[in-house]
């Protein structure tokens, strides 16, 4: 560890009653995408109050901001998110699931470590920056809605990523690793159906179903989900079935549909395939319909080279220790979990790795999984979406996932809302953001990695990026 980085996790863990406190109190305020009004206003302000220049309502987005510090290249962004999901409210360190509120949201994807994490990170770098006289600039970007919203997607179509030399960010999971591969493109569409209301028994000739065209869509798309490639997914929710009356023929109706598939450029035309369904039903029944776009997300192009430098950072921070009572939580609570012996991406793929997992993770008996999976590169598919994916598209991007989480516990789960708001969430966003922050001086400090990084991304995003987002679309809060 060379001395620089020392006064940078120095500094961080001075200064980390600042992340903890900010994570408790956004956790203990859980807040829904794109409405993430009082998370953003206590970042902003904490940023202001440290001497970063903030934008608010950045990107035309009510809850976006950005937190700049430093002048010049390189740009260095850290992604910092804050959004909650809903029915997840849970106590702090229960074992059991326990609502704090019924029905109200909880952290469960542990965005309340995710955002303060990264700002820990932005915070180290500021003060690399300033100590070191160094020429550079770094952004922490206030990103709303990953859950739902997908506004740093939104931030790609406008070209804000563009600007930056590279990204980084990462994630609470229930292990220590450098994030690789990819994840599946996603696109959301609602589609609202207006037919004609008449007495269903007395008048039926003069009424026009908006319900069954929503039907008739859902089994068009029955009959595409034979003809697309085996990435491809097609998911729909009837949100508005028109009524409970059967006797009323329906005047309106509304299906969401999210398409998936490997690749954005795929998603997009597979979108266009359910598009001509809709009309088609529209046009057996008469009716019409509207369509919103809802968000999109694309693929995640992965950055060897940043990946790297992660993992080398990783090493060299080493990780947290914990405390008896801590990890007697941790194995309680993983007991309340599926089965997980071989935890981590890469065990998935590799053998070696899936033994050095099982025997580290105590076959699953060790409650919290204590180190650090050895470096994996993939390009591998993973099921499941990301915004960061657009980020990538748009400038080499990397990420850690750091343990902040019980082995095996589910995603968007009690447990993760429990162990979010303890002390181990506190020892995983000041991890990440030491990781982080130590990895990024690398970046500044050697030029030749970030050129590298660019000639990697070049050559990934050859073909080009097609954004989900169309054009005029404003994030929307559903
Ligand atoms: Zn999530
Ligand atoms: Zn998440």
């Amino acid at each position: 560890m060379t001395e620089l980085k020392q006064q940078i996790i120095d500094y961080i863990v001075k200064n980390s009653d600042i992340f903890t406190n900010l994570s408790d109190e956004i956790w203990a305020n859980p807040e829904l995408s794109l409405k993430e009004y009082r998370s953003a206003a206590l970042y902003e302000k904490v940023l202001e109050e440290n001497g970063f220049r903030v934008e608010k309502n950045f990107d035309d987005i009510e809850t976006a901001f950005t937190g700049t510090f430093g002048s010049g290249h390189p740009v260095i962004g850290i992604l910092g998110e804050y959004d909650a999901l809903s029915g997840l409210s849970q106590e702090r360190g229960a074992l059991s699931h326990k609502p704090l509120k019924s029905g109200a949201p909880g952290h469960g994807c542990g965005h309340n470590m995710l955002g303060t994490g990264a700002l820990a990170a932005a915070f180290g770098i500021k003060h690399y920056l300033e100590t070191s006289g160094h020429e550079g600039t770094v952004i922490f970007f206030g990103c709303p809605g990953e859950e739902g919203g997908a506004a740093k997607a939104f931030m790609a179509r406008d070209g804000i990523w563009k600007d930056l030399d590279a990204a980084l960010t990462w994630h609470p999971e229930d292990v220590n690793e450098v994030k690789t591969g990819t994840n599946n493109s996603t696109i959301q569409i609602m589609y609202d159906f207006h037919g004609v209301s008449a007495h269903a028994a007395g008048d039926p000739e003069h009424g026009r179903s908006a319900l069954d065209a929503v039907e008739l869509m859902n089994t068009g798309v029955q009959y595409l989900r034979e003809h697309m490639t085996s990435d491809c997914r097609v998911h729909y929710a009837i949100t508005d079935a028109g009524g409970v009356s059967p006797n009323v023929v329906q005047e309106h109706a509304t299906v969401l549909y999210m398409v998936r598939a490997g690749k954005v450029r795929n998603c997009v035309e597979l979108l266009k395939r359910v598009d001509k369904i809709a009309e088609g039903a529209a046009l057996m029944t008469e009716t019409n319909f509207t369509r919103t776009f809802i968000d999109g997300t694309a693929d995640l192009v992965p950055n060897f080279t940043l990946e790297n430098v992660l993992f080398e950072n990783f090493k060299e921070v080493g990780l947290p220790t914990y405390t008896d009572e801590e990890i007697s939580f941790a194995k309680a609570l993983s007991s309340t979990c599926p089965e997980n012996t071989a935890p981590g991406f890469a065990s998935k793929f590799d053998d070696t790795i899936r033994e050095f997992t099982e025997e580290h993770s105590e076959h699953g008996k060790c409650g919290i999984n204590n180190f650090l999976i050895p470096l994996y590169h993939s390009t591998a598919f993973q099921a499941g979406s990301t915004d960061v994916g657009d980020v990538s598209w748009e400038t080499p991007t990397a990420q850690i996932h750091v343990a902040g989480f019980v082995n095996g516990a589910p995603g968007h789960s009690w447990q993760n809302v429990s162990c979010g708001g303890s002390s181990i969430g506190h020892k995983a966003l000041l991890q990440a953001g030491k990781v982080l922050a130590c990895a990024a001086v690398d970046l500044y400090e050697k030029p030749e990695i970030l050129k590298e990084a660019r000639a990697e991304f070049e050559k990934r995003t050859a073909c080009g990026y097609v954004c989900p987002i169309e054009d005029g679309a404003k994030p929307i809060a559903i």
